[in-house]
C-alpha cells in the first residue's frame, strides 16, 4: 500500500490544486477511507469561494462513498474493508445537551466534511465513525454518492414533512436537489407537483414521477396549487427568498414551506398568511446517520437515483466549474482508482 495518496486541495478562493499527501493514521473514533466516489454538491462553494471561514489549504468534498482500510482506537460497529458513505455533517459528538437529546444534526460540535476538516475529492479521508452511513451492495460507488448530501436532505425533508400518502406535496426547482426530491415524494406516495421556471422541464418531472407541472415562468405557482386544493408541503430546492415567498400562498392550512436551498435573501411572508391558515416556513438540515441509512436503502428499493455525470478525480476543478455554470445534468461525481467508482462497474 502506498504511503501517500493524491488529493485536490484548495489552496486560497477559487483556486484548486492536486497535491500528494502523506497517509496518516486514523485518530480515536475515526476511520481511514479509501475513496471511490465523491459528488460534486453546491455546498462545496462553501469551502472553495471561502464562505465558511476556512483553514486553508482544505480539501472539499461532503457526498464522499469509500471503503474503510483503517479503523481508529475505540470504533466499533464498523468493519475493514466495509464500504461507507460521508455527508455533510461529520459526525456528532454523542455527548452534548442536543445529542443526549437524540438530535444529532443539531450537534454543537459538529464538524462540516470538507470545511472543518479535510472532505472526499481525494484518494483517501479520515472520517468520524459516528457520522459514517451504510452503502447497500446493490449501489454503485458513484451512484450512491450524491444521495449522501442532495438525497438525504430532501429524503429526510420529505419523510419528516407533515403529509401522508395521497396528499398533495410541491417540489420547487427540478436541479440536483429537485430531481431527487420529485421521485422521493412519488415513492412515499404523495400527488406530487414539480415547480420550474420554463415549460422545458415539464417532460422530465413527468418522467421522474411529478403528477402535475407548474411553469413558475408562466403561471402564478400559489393559485395553480390552490386550484390542486393546496399543498400540504413545498419542498423549496432552489435557492432564493422570492421563490419562496411566492408559493407560500399555495400551501393549504396546516401547510409547510420547507427550505433546503441556502442563499442570504430573505425570504418574505406576512403574518396574516401565517396565522390565517395556520402555516409555518421551516427549514432542514440534511439528516442524521440512520436516515442516510434509510435514505440509501429506499434508494435501492425504489429505484431512485440520481442522474450524473462521472469525471475523474483529476478534473474536480472542471466539474466544480460545471456545476456552479449550473450546466451539471444533474450531479457531477468525482472517481478516482479505487475500485467500483464508474457506474455498471461490478460491485
Ligand atoms: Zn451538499
Ligand atoms: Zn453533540
Amino acid at each position: 500500500m502506498s504511503a501517500t495518496y493524491r488529493a485536490i486541495q484548495v489552496t486560497k478562493p477559487g483556486e484548486f490544486a492536486t497535491v500528494t499527501k502523506p497517509l496518516v493514521d486514523p485518530g480515536p473514533g475515526q476511520v481511514r477511507i479509501r475513496v471511490e466516489a465523491c459528488g460534486v454538491c453546491h455546498s462545496d462553494s462553501g469551502t472553495v469561494e471561502g464562505v465558511f471561514p476556512i483553514s486553508w489549504p482544505r480539501v472539499p468534498g461532503h457526498e464522499v462513498v469509500g471503503r474503510i482500510d483503517a479503523l481508529g482506537s475505540g470504533v466499533q460497529g464498523w468493519t475493514v474493508g466495509q464500504r461507507v458513505g460521508i455527508g455533510f455533517l461529520g459526525g456528532p459528538c454523542g455527548y452534548c445537551e442536543f445529542c443526549r437529546n437524540g438530535d444529532l444534526v443539531n450537534c454543537k460540535n459538529q464538524e462540516y466534511s470538507g470545511i472543518h476538516h479535510d472532505g472526499g475529492y481525494a484518494e483517501v479521508m479520515i472520517a468520524k465513525a459516528s457520522g459514517l452511513i451504510s452503502i447497500p451492495d446493490d449501489l454503485s460507488s458513484a451512484d450512491a454518492a450524491p444521495l449522501l448530501c442532495a438525497g438525504l436532505t430532501t429524503f429526510n425533508a420529505l419523510r419528516n414533512a407533515p403529509a401522508k400518502a395521497g396528499d398533495l406535496v410541491a417540489v420547487l426547482g427540478i436541479g440536483g436537489l429537485g430531481h431527487l426530491a420529485v421521485q422521493y415524494a412519488r415513492h412515499m406516495g404523495f400527488e406530487v407537483v414539480a415547480i420550474a421556471r420554463g415549460s422545458k422541464t415539464a417532460e422530465l418531472a413527468k418522467k421522474l414521477g411529478a403528477h402535475h407541472y407548474i411553469d413558475s415562468a408562466a403561471i402564478d405557482p400559489a393559485a395553480a396549487l390552490q386550484a390542486l386544493g393546496g399543498a400540504k408541503a413545498i419542498l423549496i430546492t432552489a435557492s432564493g427568498g422570492k421563490t419562496v415567498a411566492a408559493t407560500f400562498k399555495g400551501l393549504r392550512p396546516g401547510g409547510v414551506s420547507i427550505d433546503v436551498g441556502v442563499g442570504p435573501e430573505p425570504i418574505e411572508v406576512t403574518s396574516p398568511d401565517l396565522i390565517f391558515g395556520e402555516r409555518k416556513v421551516a427549514g432542514s438540515l440534511t439528516g442524521n446517520p440512520a436516515t442516510g441509512d434509510a435514505t440509501l436503502r429506499f434508494s435501492a428499493l425504489t429505484g431512485v437515483s440520481a442522474m450524473i455525470e462521472t469525471v475523474p478525480l483529476e478534473e474536480a476543478a472542471a466539474a466544480y466549474a460545471k456545476m456552479m455554470a449550473g450546466k451539471a445534468r444533474f450531479r457531477m461525481v468525482l472517481v478516482t482508482k479505487n475500485g467500483n467508482g464508474q457506474p455498471g462497474q461490478p460491485k
